[in-house]
């Protein structure tokens, strides 16, 4: 008697939801796990607040729903996943990796294990992975009877990744996040040049669904935009992003050297950036002659405490000061957060007059805080630059309509009943939250 194969899909978590994305498969002989990210939003789709994990044990985080419900999974359980995969170093994608059993095998590309590793030492909650396996983009590799071949897509998350997964008859693609106006947007173009056949399943993102498009086309118009601000601009400019968007900061430091600026960024900024020279030799460096980094005595705490100390020394000959800053005003563009240091930052600017101030990152970041107000009293307008980190829904209409999948799962969206709406000539298979699909 022939023994039926059977593949289950269970999406834990992101079926109606971006943030804490969370996939399993099953085949006969294997049980993976596809990202494992710290939520986003609550059950009552407010900002999930990251203090209710603090001091809870893995029982109190599955009982409170903020670790999905995976047997096998976690540390002192009887291990029975084979492996988990992690499609970028975004929080919402690995941000409850720490919680795993230890001897699970986590894969993920180079990249992001460098920029999970660095940013560890300046978040008081530590990722730690034990068990990593760095996988090569377009590689295949097996995990039992499954096999994976992770290919690299162009997102705000550096070294990102969708995944082939082929075994048992099927051919599923998890999309992880992706988008086509990067500094990378070739991949997508790529992707419709040659695309994946006969795919039966396409776990797809959605994040930009049911949101208005993109603020600037593509990164490159970010670029410009930047570039045409600085260019006649009298004193310092800062951009508010993310320094873990590594495509963003590339664009800022491109801007300012078309204008033959400084670009200053933070000890932690420099650090990340150091973290990933090894991917490629064209990010901004530290020890660049237009890269000036100024510290921050957190971030100094930081490396001193992880034991790199010794990068404080490495930065130094590219330090700059406050009076520096003061003396070049129009030469500096500084990257920067939103935080308490900035305002202190700010109380050492000597003139504000002409201060350009940049928000470069999802403008939803602006809501429940007071940094346009704080500007404005100081006659400083907050301006927004921005793109996605997303396609937009044309990008996946696109997508889809080359890819010709025979069934579309949503994932990673607010909106997974619009999918009827864009892909009207496809089979939609709309999922809950830890419901089994046999594929
Ligand atoms: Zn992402």
């Amino acid at each position: 008697m022939r023994i039926k194969v059977t593949m289950k899909l269970i999406i834990h978590r992101g079926t109606k939801e971006i943030g804490g994305s969370c996939v399993e498969l099953q085949s006969p002989k294997a049980r993976i796990i596809i990202d494992l990210g710290m939520p986003l939003v609550n059950d009552r789709n407010e900002r999930f607040d990251n203090k209710i994990i603090e001091g809870k044990s893995i029982s109190e985080l599955v009982e409170n729903r903020t670790l999905p419900k995976i047997n096998g999974l976690y540390a002192g359980e009887q291990k029975e996943i084979d492996a988990v995969l992690i499609s970028h170093p975004h929080q919402d994608h690995y941000g409850l990796l720490k919680y795993i059993n230890p001897d699970i095998p986590v894969y993920l590309s180079k990249g992001s294990l460098a920029l999970i590793q660095a940013s560890d030492i300046f978040i008081p909650t530590k990722t730690n992975i034990q068990s990593s396996i760095t996988f090569k983009m377009w590689k295949p590799f097996d995990i039992n009877d499954l096999t994976i071949t992770p290919q690299l897509a162009d997102h705000s998350g550096f070294d990102s990744a969708s995944f082939l997964i082929e075994g048992n008859g099927k051919k599923i693609l998890y999309s992880g996040d992706l988008r086509g106006h990067g500094r990378k947007g070739i991949l997508y173009q790529k992707a419709l040049e040659h695309p994946i056949k006969y795919l039966d399943y396409l776990l797809l993102e959605g994040s930009m669904l049911g949101r208005s498009t993109c603020l600037f086309p593509s990164e490159k118009a970010v670029e410009d935009e930047m570039a045409s601000i600085f260019k006649n601009k009298s004193n310092i400019a800062f951009v508010f992003c993310s320094s873990q968007n590594i495509d963003r900061i590339v664009s800022i430091y491109r801007a300012a050297k078309r204008n033959g600026q400084i670009t200053v960024i933070d000890l932690y900024t420099a650090y990340i950036l150091d973290s990933v020279k090894h991917i490629s030799k064209h990010l901004p460096q530290y020890w660049w002659d237009d890269i000036r980094v100024i510290y921050l005595k957190s971030h100094a705490d930081a490396l001193v405490k992880n034991g790199v100390k010794s990068f404080l020394y490495d930065c130094k000959h590219n330090k700059i000061e406050i009076k520096d800053i003061n003396n070049q005003k129009d030469r500096i563009v500084m990257i920067t957060r939103d935080n308490l240091y900035f305002t202190k930052l700010l109380k050492y600017i000597d003139d504000y007059s002409g201060i350009e101030a940049i928000y470069s990152q999802w403008e939803g970041y602006l809501e429940n805080n007071n940094l346009q107000d704080s500007l404005k009293q100081k006659g400083i307008t907050l301006q927004k630059i921005h793109t996605s980190g997303h396609a937009p829904e044309p990008d996946l209409q696109r997508l889809v309509n080359t890819f010709k999948p025979k069934c579309i799962i949503p994932i990673h969206t607010f909106f997974p009943e619009n999918y009827k709406l864009l892909f009207p000539d496809y089979e939609i298979k709309k999922l809950n939250d830890g419901e089994e699909l046999i594929l």
